[in-house]
């Protein structure tokens, strides 16, 4: 019998894939809260730790539930293989640390999800990594960073909070004559519209925490990338540093998979209706929404992205003042720092997720006192756009 699992639609590996039964035949994938396995005889646990039987050993680094949702996830995304971890941070941390030693060089875009940019401007230089930040934008600068001991390569596309689309397919040759991986944070694009290791990626990230679950309850993260990457770097370093994916929340994500496409097209729908209204609208100053003929970047997301996503940027004529007044009128939309959820969520960047970084560094990646970052969620698109346009009256 043949499978040919890699030739089915999205969709199909979103309700079929990975899925492991057990010897009862359940239908709806089995939760394995379990720490441990016991083995039938001594030579049966010797021949499971030497390799020579597949089987699961502990849940630090293998569980029958989580690795329904890694083969799950791998299967979509076209990676040879996956390793889930308990937060999108501990993927990215992972991605990094696993590869890399002290003397090495790393390369990064400067508009990046704030922890991602402590990972790579802050924690890897202790440990005698240096890296660079780049206009992700200016493929020049990307070429004049690289150098012989760069290692990696690392970019988010749509960026945090901007949606400044960056294209994969030339930083990942940049990367490659470099003798350097790519690695691409693709929270927000989704697995849906964008399939960054096509593109030429070499390894790819997600926080689960976001459109993955979809529905605000648990955190988690996957590491995809080839078989040979993960058996090399990845498997080893998630095994002995135990960063590992909960086997309940595994149970949760690999439910969100199922609904993944339905949910992402639907909001994606949403906000591409809502993009429109804010675009003309007189109290918005500038409004960047990857599905739109005016993003700065419409060439590229025609190139590398299926459809816009749910993540809209605007920035109010009146800054914080106008900012604040329309969070606050907003009462359908929560104000919230996650995204990707069923619930739309608006948040105030330069007050909240990018506090951080001063008012320079802010400007320089484009957050102003009025910039708002949109995550548009699973409600009915003119309920949404009343909410909004009472919330600017
Ligand atoms: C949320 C997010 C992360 C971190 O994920 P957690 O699950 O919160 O740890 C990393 N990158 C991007 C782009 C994100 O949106």
């Amino acid at each position: 019998m043949t499978s040919g699992k890699e030739n089915w639609k999205p969709a199909t590996k979103l309700v079929h894939g990975g899925t492991m039964r057990s010897q009862f035949g359940e239908m709806s994938e089995a939760l394995f809260l379990t720490q441990g396995f016991a083995y039938d005889t001594a030579e049966a646990a010797e021949a499971r730790f030497n390799g020579e039987d597949p089987g699961f050993i502990y849940s630090r680094f293998s569980n029958p539930t989580t690795a329904m949702f890694e083969d799950r996830m791998a299967l979509l995304e076209g990676a040879g293989a996956a390793r889930a971890t308990a937060s999108g941070m501990a993927a990215v941390t992972a991605a990094f640390l696993c590869q890399v030693s002290a003397g090495d060089h790393v390369v990064a875009a400067k508009a990046l999800f704030s922890s991602c940019r402590y990972i790579v401007e802050d924690l890897l230089p202790r440990f005698g990594v240096t890296s660079t930040l780049v206009d992700g934008t200016d493929l020049d600068q990307w070429r004049a960073a690289v150098k012989p001991e760069t290692k990696a390569l690392f970019l988010e596309s749509p960026t945090n909070p901007t949606l400044d689309v960056l294209d994969i397919a030339a930083v990942a040759e940049i990367a490659h004559e470099a003798g350097a991986v790519l690695i691409v944070d693709n929270v927000f694009a989704t697995p849906v519209w964008q399939s960054p290791l096509q593109l030429g990626a070499d390894v790819v990230v997600y926080s689960a925490t976001k459109h993955i679950d979809g529905q605000g309850r648990c955190l988690g993260g996957i590491v995809l990338s080839s078989e040979e990457w993960v058996d090399e770097y990845l498997h080893n370093f998630l095994r002995q540093t135990g960063p590992s994916m909960s086997p309940f929340n595994a149970w949760v994500l690999l439910k969100g998979l199922e609904t993944l496409d339905v949910r992402v097209a639907r909001q994606t729908e949403n906000a591409a209706k809502i993009a429109d209204f804010l675009a003309d609208h007189p109290s918005v100053a500038r409004l960047v929404y990857p599905g739109r003929a005016d993003h700065p970047q419409a060439d590229i997301v025609a190139r590398q992205m299926r459809a816009g996503s749910n993540l809209i940027c605007l920035e109010l004529k009146g800054g914080k003042e106008a900012a604040y007044r329309l969070c606050n009128a907003l009462e359908i939309v929560k104000i919230s720092n996650n995204l990707g959820d069923a619930k739309s969520l608006i948040c105030h960047p330069a007050t909240t997720t990018h506090q951080r970084m001063d008012e320079d560094q802010q400007l320089e990646l484009g957050i102003t006192a009025g910039t708002l970052r949109f995550s548009v969620g699973l409600e009915d698109a003119d309920d949404l756009i009343a909410d909004i346009s009472r919330g600017l009256g």
